[in-house]
């Protein structure tokens, strides 16, 4: 965005145009910060977790929550009762 009134000569700076390089000073700062943020987030490790768990429970009544691809890998057998976790 242009200043709104921009000074006649270089080496004049009104109030609003001083408002302007402050304004303009402090978007710079924050592109930077964000671009900062932006390369930090993606250093971190990719979330592989899956959100949507199912949750299971076995013949006793015991329950966990699994990833549908895990249970479908195989079987999970309770140690207690010996029968598999199934989706409730
Ligand atoms: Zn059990």
């Amino acid at each position: 965005m242009p200043p709104p009134n921009p000074p006649r000569h270089p080496t004049c700076i009104t109030s609003s145009n001083a408002a302007h390089i402050t304004n303009l000073a402090v978007a710079q700062q924050l592109d930077a910060a964000l671009g900062l943020w932006r390369y930090a987030e993606q250093q971190l490790p990719a979330s592989t977790g899956s959100r949507n768990l199912l949750a299971c429970a076995c013949g006793c009544g015991r329950k966990l929550r699994v990833a549908k691809a895990t249970l479908e890998q195989a079987p999970i057998w309770c140690g207690a009762c010996a029968e598999p976790f199934e989706p409730v």
